[in-house]
C-alpha cells in the first residue's frame, strides 16, 4: 500500500486535511498522527477489525491492549461502566493532557481493543492535531505509539516513516512532538490509584491532585516470568535500540548523579569496547559531553531541564541505530519528577543492565 504523508500545521491544523484522515479512520483504516507525547497509530477503537490492523502493522503481541483517545471529557461516558471520584479529580487536573486512566470497560468496547481485558485505557490528548482529528472522526481512536513493536517510540514523522511506510494509509506530519515520552498511566479501578507507567504527569503531580497514589512494581524493576503486570505492555522489552544498552551509575544517594567516577567508568568501558573492535555509543548530557574522549557521543539534553532529555531520548536511541552502534553506555538520572519516566524508559531499553561506577566491570541487575 502507498502511505500518504501530509504536512499539517501544528498550531492551526487545517480541517480540510484532517477530514481526509478522519474518513480513513471511520472506514477502518490506519492513520499515524502527532500527539503531545509521541506519534500515535490510530484506528477506530470500536471496530475489532480496525484494531487488529494496528497489531499487524506494529507486530504487537495481541495481549498488549490499546489506549482509546477521546476529544472531549463527556465522550468517556459510553466507554466505561463508571467514573470514580478520584478519576474525576485527575481528569479535572490533567485533561486534556498526557494522562491515561484505566476504567472498567462498557459493552461497546471490543476485547480486540483491550487485549481481552475487562478494563479499558482512556486518554484525552491536548495536541491540537490529535484532538481535532478525533473530534472529526466521531469515534474513539485506539492509538498505540506508531513504531514497530519493540523499537523506540516515534517522536517525529520521519521515525513513523522508518517503521510504517507501506503498512498504513496515512501519516500526518505535524513536526517533532513536545514531550517525547508516552503518557502517564494510572489505574483508577481500585480504592487507591496505582501508577502503571510514569510520564510527564509525574508521581508528585498526581499526589498533589489526589493524595495517596501507589506504584506498580513493574515500573521499578524487571517483571518475573510468573508475574502478570497490571499494564501488560510493561513485560515486553520496549523502547529497545538495536545495540545493547548499559546504564552506568552511582549507588544509593548518588544514584542518578553524574559524578567523576561515572564519567571515568564510561570512558574506560568505551575504550575497552573500541579496542575489542566494537562501535561504541555514549548517551550523555550537555553538562558532560565534552568529557568523553572515545566513541559516538550524543547528548540528550541538559540536566537543568529534564524535559529536554525526555524530548530527545527516543530520537537519540534511533540515531544510534542508524549509526550501527554495537553497544551504548548511558548516564543515569534521578528517579523522581520527570526523571522517573526517563529512567523507566532507559532501564527497560537496557533490559535492566547496570554497571555501578567504582565496581569495575561488575554487572548487576537493578531491582535485585
Ligand atoms: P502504547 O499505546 O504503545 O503507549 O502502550 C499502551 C500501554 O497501555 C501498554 O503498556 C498497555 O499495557 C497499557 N494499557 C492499555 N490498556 C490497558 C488496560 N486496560 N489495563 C492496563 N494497562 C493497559
Ligand atoms: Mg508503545
Amino acid at each position: 500500500m502507498d502511505t500518504k504523508v501530509i504536512k499539517i500545521n501544528r498550531d492551526r491544523p487545517e480541517d480540510r486535511l484532517l477530514e481526509e484522515a478522519a474518513q480513513i479512520l471511520r472506514q477502518g483504516g490506519l492513520v499515524a498522527f502527532p500527539t503531545e507525547t509521541v506519534y500515535g497509530l490510530g484506528a477506530n477503537g470500536l471496530k475489532e477489525e480496525a484494531a487488529r490492523k494496528i497489531y499487524a502493522a506494529k507486530g504487537r503481541p495481541s495481549d498488549n491492549p490499546l489506549i482509546l483517545h477521546i476529544s472531549r471529557g463527556e465522550e468517556i461516558e459510553p466507554l466505561v461502566t463508571g467514573v470514580p471520584e478520584t478519576a474525576r479529580r485527575l481528569m479535572d487536573a490533567f485533561w486534556p493532557g498526557p494522562l491515561t486512566m484505566i476504567f472498567p470497560k462498557s459493552g461497546i468496547v471490543p476485547y480486540g481493543t483491550t487485549g481481552g481485558l475487562e478494563t479499558v485505557a482512556v486518554r484525552m490528548p491536548s495536541d491540537k492535531i490529535a484532538n481535532r482529528l478525533i473530534a472529526l472522526a466521531g469515534v474513539p481512536v485506539a492509538a498505540p505509539s506508531a513504531n514497530t513493536s519493540g523499537r523506540p517510540s516515534p517522536t517525529a514523522a520521519e521515525h513513523v516513516m522508518q517503521d510504517m511506510d507501506g503498512k498504513i494509509e496515512m501519516i500526518l506530519d505535524g513536526g517533532p512532538v513536545g514531550i517525547g515520552v508516552e503518557s502517564t498511566i494510572v489505574d483508577v479501578t481500585g480504592p487507591v490509584p496505582v501508577l502503571l507507567r510514569p510520564g510527564a504527569v509525574t508521581m508528585e503531580m498526581l499526589r498533589d491532585a489526589v493524595g495517596r497514589v501507589e506504584i506498580d512494581p513493574a515500573i521499578t524493576g524487571p517483571v518475573a516470568a510468573d508475574v502478570k503486570p497490571k499494564a501488560p505492555g510493561m513485560k515486553y522489552r520496549h523502547y529497545a535500540p538495536k545495540a545493547s544498552l548499559i546504564l552506568v551509575e552511582e549507588r544509593a544517594e548518588a544514584a542518578g548523579k553524574v559524578t567523576p567516577a561515572v564519567v571515568c567508568e564510561i570512558n574506560r568501558l568505551a575504550r575497552q569496547g573500541a579496542s575489542e573492535g566494537r562501535r561504541v555509543g555514549i548517551l550523555c548530557t550537555d553538562e558532560t559531553k565534552d568529557r568523553y574522549s572515545c566513541g559516538v557521543v550524543r547528548s540528550a539534553g541538559t540536566r537543568e531541564r529534564e524535559e529536554t532529555i525526555a524530548h530527545s531520548l527516543f530520537a537519540v536511541l534511533r540515531e544510534f541505530d542508524d549509526l550501527d552502534v554495537d553497544v551504548i553506555y548511558s548516564e543515569s538520572f534521578a528517579r523522581d519528577h520527570l526523571g522517573q519516566a526517563i529512567m523507566n524508559r532507559l532501564t527497560k531499553a537496557a533490559g535492566y543492565q547496570v554497571i555501578y561506577a567504582g565496581e569495575k566491570g561488575e554487572e548487576r541487575y537493578a531491582g535485585e
